[in-house]
């Protein structure tokens, strides 16, 4: 056994904990899991079926921790996990998975296979098996601040350019207000719309909050990587970014593995709990709703549908309030036919988006993100996560349906928001 192969199976035996011990025992080899996955529903290929992904892993639980595994490892029948399957599985448990969660939903016997994924890609980066995309991605995460290298330096020019396009301030290292805003880089460098918006709605809703010049980013790259250290580090510096504010709540941005990250799994990283309280843009943009705070005003009568980020819908539970807000201003809203619990994902979460070896894969999957849309015909796509909104505005660029305008919620709903005369820079009366 190569010392690179030794690394990756004593990495693996630590990641088999009693879940997935559990998980594989329960396997009743039905590959009911595989229609679920768009990465074996659009290329047909096997080696795409959910728990095939895990199949390397499996092979150790059973060698390591079954009795038979063991007599035939003792006979010398076991099957040897060589360098070869190391760079194939790499190729399965990144490139061909999303973490979208949806085979977990499909197996008859429950088993997570999105948590095995997570668990198989631990394993993986820390034996140094990983997309050379998605180290780059971890490193400037850890060093910069943010995985595309996103530096404050480009969030304040951004905060100038939104303070102009508001008409107001936008706050910054504010003590002592409820919220703090995480933003995610994606969100900073490329649909930064979104900061003028949620300024001018949270000024008109009377919602005192802040961004932090040392807690803006969201993005989690350690929990796309597979990294729990680098997933904890990341978490650490908004924990510490809003105490140092004093905040009550952190807002997740519209990015999905920002808000699995910080809402499900940061007090399990950081091995405490918060101190303050973790709300999604989209579910606090309903509480105001709710609340009659939030006020809108006009009817837009595109025919248009909701793309359902699936770590907010399906894995965060965030499901009726992104179709509550739309339908404040919709008129002609329609479902694509599976959609929030089983909606289907945009083919690029996870980090497969930052996997430049996936992008052919990637391209492929769309076809069934195209299919869902040809068949509602909708010339507007509306989405809570700026991944998705990327794979989305890609995808219809590659299918010649570009004329689908594609836009994030919290800053198609701003451009229905009533407003008052807008108040002087720091007034929060
Ligand atoms: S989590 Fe999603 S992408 Fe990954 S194997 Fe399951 S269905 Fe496929
Ligand atoms: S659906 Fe569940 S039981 Fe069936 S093959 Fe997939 S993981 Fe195994």
């Amino acid at each position: 056994m190569s010392e690179s192969v030794d690394r990756a199976v004593n990495a693996m035996k630590e990641q088999i904990d009693a879940p997935i011990a559990s998980y594989f025992s329960s396997c009743v080899h039905c590959g009911i899991c595989a229609d679920a996955c768009l990465f074996y529903t659009e290329t047909g290929d096997p080696q795409y079926t959910p728990i095939h992904k895990l199949d390397l892993m499996k092979r150790v639980w059973e060698r390591e921790y079954t009795f038979a595994g063991r007599i035939k490892k003792w006979l010398g029948l076991s099957r040897n996990i060589t360098e070869n399957d190391l760079t194939k599985w790499e190729t399965l448990v990144y490139d061909s998975c999303t973490l979208c969660g949806r085979c977990s939903l499909y197996c008859p016997v429950g088993n997570d296979i999105v948590t095995m994924v997570r668990k198989m890609r631990e394993a993986m980066a820390a034996s140094g098996h990983a997309p050379e995309g998605l180290q780059q991605a971890s490193k400037r995460a850890i060093e910069i601040g943010s995985p595309m290298g996103v530096t404050l330096k480009t969030l304040e020019a951004q905060i100038k350019h939104a303070e102009k396009e508001a008409g107001m301030e936008v706050p910054l290292d504010k003590q002592g207000v409820d919220y703090l805003m995480l933003l995610s880089s994606a969100e900073i460098a490329q649909f930064n719309e979104i900061i003028p918006a949620v300024t001018r709605i949270f000024h008109e809703a009377g919602v005192s909050w802040t961004l932090s010049s040392e807690a803006f980013e969201g993005t989690n790259s350690g929990i796309q990587i597979g990294s729990s250290d680098i997933a904890a580090e990341l978490i650490q510096r908004i924990v510490d970014g809003a105490q140092k504010l004093k905040v009550k709540y952190v807002i997740s941005p519209e990015c999905g593995h920002a808000y699995t990250a910080l809402r499900w799994e940061g007090p399990n990283l950081i091995g405490k709990p918060y101190p303050f309280e973790v709300v999604h843009i989209i579910e606090l943009l309903d509480q105001l709703r709710t609340q009659g705070k939030l006020k809108l005003e006009g009817k837009d009568e595109t025919r248009q549908t909701f793309h359902d980020p699936c770590q907010m819908v399906r894995r965060g539970g965030v499901m009726e309030q992104p179709r509550n807000l739309m339908n404040m201003v919709a008129t002609d809203f329609v479902e694509m036919t599976e959609h929030s619990l089983m909606g289907w994902c945009c083919g690029g979460g996870g980090g497969v988006s930052a996997n430049e070896r996936a992008e052919p894969l990637r391209r492929k999957v769309f076809s069934k993100k195209r299919e869902q849309l040809e068949e509602i015909g909708v010339e507007r796509i509306v989405t809570a996560c700026s991944n998705c909104r990327n794979m989305l505005e890609e995808g219809l660029e590659d299918n010649n349906m570009d004329e689908i305008e594609v836009v994030g919620l919290s800053e198609w709903l701003a451009e229905y928001l009533v407003t008052s005369s807008p108040r002087a820079a720091g007034d929060d009366s």
